[in-house]
């Protein structure tokens, strides 16, 4: 019998970690198939606080799970596949084939890039199609590229991206960019960022790998073709809830409700970080409800003994 089970390894659930290991409940994370969330899917970040010079994620997630493993944190790299929610002990099924019980229950399985919805674009996957520019950026030396999106990642993708493409297009569906002020100004001055505004991609053209994307613009209904070699998708997320459908109050996109910190609408349950937050979703932010899930458990297991 476990105290505390945390689900997911991004910022807030090694928070987490790091609380309940020091306060000698033992966690047991389990990592989830995007180990270490979506920080490790960026480069830079500038606005954790703590580091003036900024921190690239993928360190920033290595420091976490050195300081979480360094109080007993146990980590293990397989899936919660079923949790149980309904009677405490909370019964949780390990890859389809293992049982374990658990007092308390952390979630922070976060939450995923959202795709266009084309069938070209699930074909084209891997093939010149990304929602990862850290990942794949380095394989378009030279080659134009297509972001699609107006938020704080689209222009974060296109920003990095310039490193290696010849041009950059920022495909948005209105005038208008949702992104800070800042990555605003910075995308403006970057002279390989172009954009096509009032547009959406109607289709990825290219057979074995991208070769275009056919734009349609949502005012004239006109469509028109641009030549790239990669497409990166960056239009939001959509929380990993999918196993708490049913048992856990979601809202109507999916986000588990929380009340009174990370409490859920199951006693001895707490979720943190993009989970449960269509705000603020930040690092820092996940790392700070993190705690305050720990916290939170810590004191449920206090009361109940
Ligand atoms: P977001 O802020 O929700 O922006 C999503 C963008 O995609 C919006 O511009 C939206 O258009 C567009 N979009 C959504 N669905 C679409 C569709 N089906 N077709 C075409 N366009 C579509 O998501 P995000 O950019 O991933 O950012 C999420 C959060 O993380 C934000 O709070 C952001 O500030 C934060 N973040 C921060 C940083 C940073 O500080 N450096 C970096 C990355 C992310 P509309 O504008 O028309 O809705």
């Amino acid at each position: 019998m476990h105290n505390v089970v945390i689900a997911g390894s991004g910022p807030a659930g090694l928070t987490a970690a790091i609380y309940t290991a020091r306060a000698n409940f033992a966690p047991l994370m389990f990592e989830g198939a995007q180990a270490g969330g979506q920080l490790t899917l960026t480069t830079d970040v500038e606005n954790y606080p703590g580091f003036p010079d900024g921190i690239m994620g993928p360190k920033l997630i290595q420091d976490m799970h050195a300081q979480a493993e360094r109080f007993g944190t146990t980590f293990r790299a397989a899936d919660v596949t079923r949790f149980d929610l309904r009677a405490r002990p909370f019964h949780l099924t390990i890859d389809d084939e293992e049982t374990i019980q658990t007092k308390t229950l952390i979630i922070a399985t976060g939450a995923t890039a959202n795709p266009l919805g084309l069938p070209s674009e699930a074909r084209l996957l891997g093939h010149g199609v990304s929602t990862c520019a850290t990942c794949d950026g380095f394989f378009f030396r030279g080659q134009p590229l297509v972001v699609v999106g107006g938020g704080d990642s689209a222009l974060e993708e296109a920003l990095f991206l310039t490193k290696f493409a010849s041009g950059v297009r920022v495909v948005h569906r209105r005038d208008e960019l949702r992104a800070s002020k800042i990555m605003q100004d910075r995308a403006h001055k970057n002279e390989k960022i172009s954009f096509q505004w009032n547009a959406v991609v109607e289709e990825i053209l290219g057979d074995e790998t991208v070769s275009g994307v056919r734009l349609r613009d949502v005012r004239t209904g006109k469509t028109q073709t641009v030549d790239c070699k990669g497409v990166f998708v960056a239009i939001g997320h959509t929380p990993n809830t999918k196993l708490f459908q049913g048992q856990l109050d979601l809202d109507a996109n999916g986000y588990i409700r929380t009340t009174h910190g990370t409490a859920t609408s199951v006693a001895g349950v707490f979720a943190s970080g993009d989970v449960q937050d269509p705000h603020y979703r930040q690092a820092i932010t996940a790392a700070g409800s993190g705690c305050m899930a720990a916290i939170d458990a810590e004191r449920f297991l206090e009361a109940d003994g």
